[in-house]
């Protein structure tokens, strides 16, 4: 491999690629920052003689002060090189064949330096029609790998041998401009693989940086190219743009380069000039939610932000299916199944989660029901809580019998036995039926209800 190296001076695709090497001395990267398990594989693959970096988001959040959330590692050694220096490795991916390092929960990514698809080895690369890489297979050298990564700041290489950086793409100094800049053109880099345009967007809110003129230029147009992503890909993507901690931002940014719309063409419609929709009003909440829960360390639940996106299209289609006969309930049944296989189409979400989805949308028809003993029966419900809280989102949106139903449960959770006794007693029977056209009298005599 090291010979193969030196002897194919690589030509470079692009002309932006040309290397700078900081000395360790020149950066403020230390070791003590990288985690132990990732020393240990590039130590190990250094000392059987390969050259071992660390790579990608790991480098640049390093050199951005920051703690990366994983470590990716390139060398020059081949996948099978690698598992021979490792008895815990396992290779994995047909697309990309990538070596994983497992310590326990942790895993450590390790690449082979990825070569050139333009060079037309025997099937190890194909391209589609629109210019689409599907196989990508080819190993190459180190500036060839570079040449090859999305953003200059994600083509700066950590030598392990001798601490410096290696940066090919002007990185270090994007960095300091702090912009998101691709390496080559960037019509092309999009066309190989539209999912860079979600990922430009993905950190410029992140990192809180300007995306470059030429980088942000083509997207708005070529946004529609994302259609053709595998839907598992996009659905992993939208997580990560939007349940990353900086969802709101991201959401925001990806609406105004017109890629938010591919991903979700159901909300699409619901947009607005003054964003003055309930889809745009829950978006709102329900991100910033997220990214708070996020910010204190809480778990994230993608079906709650899921179903909370989706509501208000799947409750116009709802009515319209209503307005054709079909009862309260049937016409939701059937309005989220249509908007729900229809979602998946774009973003793959998994089965488990389509059913929290539902559960949860359910519950919107099941809450306003609370005499006898199903108030207490609803709070038992695996998902009362997710339901719950989604409530008090339309609420906040709806305000009127919706916010009055969620302060009332709110209420209702708090309380003591006695009080909670005399909260289901107040109801009586007037609102076990949503919508119920004869408003029976309340029995108590001092109807404070909370409706
Ligand atoms: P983070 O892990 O913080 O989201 P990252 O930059 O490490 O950011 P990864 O998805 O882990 O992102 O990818 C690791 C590296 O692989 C990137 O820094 C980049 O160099 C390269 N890379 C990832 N996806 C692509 C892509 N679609 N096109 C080109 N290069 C990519
Ligand atoms: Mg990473």
């Amino acid at each position: 491999m090291n010979k193969k190296e030196n002897s194919q001076k690589a030509h470079h695709v692009y002309s932006d690629i040309s290397l700078h090497v900081h000395t360790r001395d020149e950066h403020n990267i230390s070791r003590k920052q990288i985690s132990d398990n990732a020393l240990k594989v590039l130590y190990r693959l250094n000392g059987a003689g390969y050259d071992a970096y660390l790579v990608g988001g790991g480098v640049r959040d390093l050199l951005l002060g920051e703690q990366p959330k994983d470590f990716d590692i390139a060398t020059n050694a081949t996948p099978e090189q690698i598992k021979k220096l490792f008895r815990n490795c396992r290779l994995i991916g047909r697309r990309f064949r990538l070596a994983h390092i497992m310590f326990g929960r942790d895993i450590i990514e390790v690449a082979t330096f990825r070569g050139h698809h333009q060079e037309q080895e025997k099937n190890v690369s194909q391209q589609s029609k629109e210019g689409m890489l599907l196989r990508d297979n080819v190993y190459g050298s180190i500036d060839e790998d570079a040449e090859r990564r999305d953003f200059t700041i994600n083509a700066m290489y950590y030598n392990i041998g001798d601490y410096s950086i290696h940066d090919y793409a002007g990185g270090v100094e994007d960095l300091n401009d702090r912009l998101i800049r691709l390496i080559g053109d960037p019509d092309v880099r999009y066309r190989e693989d539209p999912v860079r345009m979600l990922r430009a967007i993905r950190f410029a809110a992140k990192l809180d940086f300007d995306i470059e003129e030429d980088t942000a230029a083509p997207i708005e147009d070529l946004a529609p190219l994302l259609r053709d992503i595998p839907s598992a890909r996009l659905y992993e993507e939208a997580l990560k743009l939007l349940q990353s901690g900086y969802g709101l931002e991201t959401y925001h940014l990806m609406r105004e380069y017109n890629l938010f719309q591919q991903l979700f063409p159901l909300i699409a419609p619901h947009f607005t000039e003054d964003y003055s929709s309930q889809t745009e009003q829950v978006l709102d909440l329900v991100l910033d939610a997220t990214d708070e829960r996020i910010e204190e360390g809480k778990r994230v639940n993608p079906a709650f932000m899921f179903a909370a996106m989706l509501w208000y299209p799947m409750m116009e289609s709802a009515k319209e299916l209503m307005s054709r006969g079909l009862s309260e309930y049937d016409a939701m049944m059937e309005a989220s199944n249509i908007i729900l296989d229809e979602q998946v189409k774009s973003t793959a979400i998994p089965r488990r989660h389509t059913a929290t989805i539902r559960e949860i949308w359910q519950l919107q028809l099941r809450l306003p029901r609370r005499s006898g003993k199903r108030a207490y029966r609803l709070m038992e419900l695996n998902k009362f809580r997710a339901g719950f809280d989604f409530l008090e989102m339309r609420g906040e949106i709806e305000g009127g019998e919706v916010a009055l139903l969620a302060k009332w449960w709110g209420t209702f959770q708090s309380a003591g036995r006695n009080m909670r006794q005399a909260m289901v007693n107040d109801i009586g029977g007037s609102s076990s039926r949503s919508g119920s056209r004869r408003r029976r009298t309340p029995k108590a005599k001092n109807a404070k209800s909370a409706e």
